[in-house]
């Protein structure tokens, strides 16, 4: 049955605790930072997406210069305080870790870098200085990852930046889509404002783009025009059933958690979560946590195929969550309008698709399962119209640009992140923000 409120203020308390929590004390963090080898040529550094000068933010805590170790991380990744609490680390820096080869536990990157990062914040160190407006104006849409990266390497650099962002606060999916134990809407708000302390840059909030903001009026009135704006609604199952009620949308559901607080969010007795990505692994993690009874998660692949890393679903396993591979649901059936039961079909895996990956094919064999709930997780769609009517060039809705740094089809006009790429990592969406940064930089040297 879909109730809300169902735990106890302890026990929300308790579910919903950081799940990667910091160094206790000073001591600690020296003890790992200085297990550091400061390889040349660093495997950690080379598989961060924005490239962060691991072995020297390490060697600066380990010579107690914890200011020196946040501008070095700032410098690479303004958004480095989150992304050390969101970042699928085990695929990234601390997978790449000379350490793995040694078969001993990595260095813990991400903890470290939260440990400068934290300090930074706290005391709001003023670690970067705004040269004096050159008069130039860019207009960013949307405050997420790619937009504040933007923003604030072009503000660095002397230019003012408007950004328009369609919700109540920024931080784009770090503040709406990912699990409150991961990073808490608290800490996304601080962060957006230690970002913003820089100076130079003005948010908008509540402004959509094609609603009030028409892109022609936008490159009329600035220099330049940074679209940073993500992808859009989940993507449809297009079986029978999905417009029951207690079929929802996972980053629906996790922003309601974000957004109105853990005993105001219903959820039901028997969960089927449809996906198994990072956005899945989060809706089911958190739906056992609000207090529902039976998760299940269901993919129509394997193990082999996931796209969450190892580490993810080892949370989802160590929440109870159930797992069926090799299904795919074919039918939501209700009763008064509502979700009762989900019917599956198994699925083998064929020759590789397009991904690369083994397809998977229908078997004709199915089963049912008492569900009260349904959570769609299986990706999000491009804001295909509004690309469109903007006159853009794109792939199903995915902005067309140029090599890396977000060049688009219309002059003046820049992409980056998940509007271009169809959803990556916050880490990937901070490096395209970085990368049109410097060829907008460059464009408005001729302008
Ligand atoms: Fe330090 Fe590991 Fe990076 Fe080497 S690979 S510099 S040991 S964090």
């Amino acid at each position: 049955m879909i109730r809300d409120n169902r735990l106890t203020k302890e026990q929300y308390d308790r579910n919903f605790s950081d799940i990667h929590p910091p160094f206790e004390t000073r001591d600690a963090a020296l003890v790992d930072a200085n297990r550091c080898l400061f390889c040349y040529d660093a495997p950690c550094t080379k598989s961060c997406p924005t490239g962060i000068d691991v072995p020297k933010f390490i060697k600066q805590i380990a010579t107690d210069d914890i200011k020196g170790s946040a501008r070095t991380i700032f410098l690479s990744n303004i958004m480095g305080g989150g992304c050390s609490r969101v970042c699928p680390v085990e695929k990234l820096c601390e997978g790449a870790c000379v350490y793995n080869l040694m078969e001993e536990e990595p260095i813990p990157i991400a903890r470290l870098q939260r440990y400068s990062t934290d300090r930074a914040m706290q005391g709001k160190w003023p670690l970067f200085v705004r040269k004096p407006s050159g008069g130039h104006r860019v207009a960013v849409i949307g405050a997420g990852p790619a937009g504040l990266s933007a923003a604030h390497v072009l503000s660095r650099e002397g230019v003012d930046v408007t950004i328009f962002e369609k919700e109540e606060k920024g931080g784009g999916l770090m503040t709406y889509g990912v699990a409150a134990y991961k990073v808490t809407p608290e800490y996304c708000a601080e962060e957006l404002d230690y970002i913003l302390s820089l100076g130079g840059i003005t948010v908008q909030y509540g402004a959509e783009l094609g609603k009030d903001l028409p892109l022609e009026q936008l490159r009329e009135e600035y220099d330049a025009v940074f679209l940073a704006f993500g992808v859009g609604l989940a993507r449809r199952l297009d079986i029978p059933g999905e417009e029951l009620n207690g079929v929802v949308d996972a980053l629906r559901f996790i922003y309601s958690i974000r957004a109105d607080g853990f005993p105001s969010v219903p959820v039901g007795d028997k969960v089927a979560v449809i996906g198994m990505g990072m956005t899945a692994i989060d809706a089911a993690t958190q739906a056992r946590r609000l207090g529902a009874g039976e998760v299940t998660l269901l993919y129509r692949r394997t193990e082999e195929e996931m796209p969450c890393t190892k580490a993810e679903l080892e949370i989802a396993r160590l929440d109870g969550c159930r797992i069926y591979w090799l299904a795919a649901p074919c039918e939501v059936i209700g009763s008064d309008g509502r979700v009762t039961q989900l019917r599956c079909e198994k699925m083998e895996l064929g020759p590789p698709d397009a991904s690369g990956r083994r397809a998977p094919c229908p078997t004709g064999e199915t089963f049912a399962m008492d569900v009260d709930m349904v959570i769609k997780a299986t990706g999000q769609m491009p804001f295909e119209q509004m690309v469109d009517a903007g006159g853009l060039s794109h792939h199903g809705g995915k902005i067309e640009t140029t090599g890396l740094h977000g060049i688009t089809s219309l002059p003046g006009v820049f992409a980056g992140g998940d509007c271009v790429n169809g959803g990556k990592e916050v880490v990937d969406a901070v490096q395209a923000g970085k990368l049109s940064a410097a060829a907008i930089l460059s464009y408005l040297q001729t302008v």
